[in-house]
């Protein structure tokens, strides 16, 4: 089986389309999504659409479906994600509103010992950039490949004989899932990277081959920037997609 993994995609069409072009002819058979569905880009509805067109075989809530889908209030968001919450939910349709308070709290175990998170599999809000709190989650859950966004970093944290090492990004070759190791794998952000690299970023499951391929896409930065001017959502919204940071 081949499983298109996507996360944070944050309203960003443009993104999505071009990861959806890319990965397309490499194929898949499942999608996972791993939450931050809407919120900081222009396309939120058509956003809502697209994925729901997929038809996600597992999905689970980012923090700011949670916030825009009134499940929880934006009391932990800076002034420029308030606004963004705030617009999104104007954009958004009853319909799409519905879909994402019916999004799960995660982690799912989506196949046998392979989790999704939007965090972390511990704490759906937490953010993973190190290795102490990577290794709070191996030694407290039994997955064996974990897939996790929110950070918008693409990374691997892995545990071989007992040592965990971190790879930012992921090896451009991809992952091979040895025997007995054990891996939380961020694939970045669609629709939102931060981690110096402005292009699109999902992975690929392969469960045959026994890897995760990681990709990174091009896309038209400069029209998914330009319509978040237009809404008039808060102007550093756009150039961090030109920045990737
Ligand atoms: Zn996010």
């Amino acid at each position: 089986m081949r499983v298109l993994v996507l996360s944070d995609i944050h309203g960003n069409l443009e993104a999505l389309s071009a990861v959806l072009a890319a990965a397309r002819p490499r194929g898949w058979d499942q999608v996972w999504f791993l939450g931050d569905l809407v919120g900081y880009g222009a396309d939120p509805e058509a956003a809502v659409q697209q994925l729901r067109a997929l038809n996600p075989a597992f999905m689970v809530r980012g923090n700011h479906d949670k916030v825009i889908c009134g499940v929880e209030s934006a009391s932990g968001f800076n002034s420029a994600a308030r606004t963004a919450v705030e617009w999104t939910q104007r954009a958004l349709s009853e319909d799409s509103l519905a879909y994402l308070r019916a999004l799960p709290e995660g982690p799912a175990v989506a196949a046998p010992g392979v989790w999704v998170a939007h965090g972390a599999p511990l704490d759906e809000d937490e953010y993973l950039l190190e290795e102490g709190a990577a290794s709070r989650q191996f030694d407290a859950c039994d997955f064996n490949l974990c897939f996790i966004g929110h950070s918008h970093i693409a990374c691997v944290f892995s545990l071989r004989a007992g040592r965990i090492g971190r790879q930012v990004p992921p090896p451009a070759d991809g992952l091979k899932l040895g025997p007995g190791e054990r891996h939380l794998f961020n694939p970045g952000s669609v629709g939102q990277p931060r981690d110096r690299d402005p292009r699109a970023a999902y992975a690929i499951l392969d469960t045959q081959g026994g890897q995760v391929e990681h990709y990174r896409v091009t896309y038209d930065i400069a029209t998914a920037s330009q319509k978040i001017l237009q809404a008039n959502l808060p102007p550093l919204l756009a150039r961090r997609l030109e920045t990737g940071v």
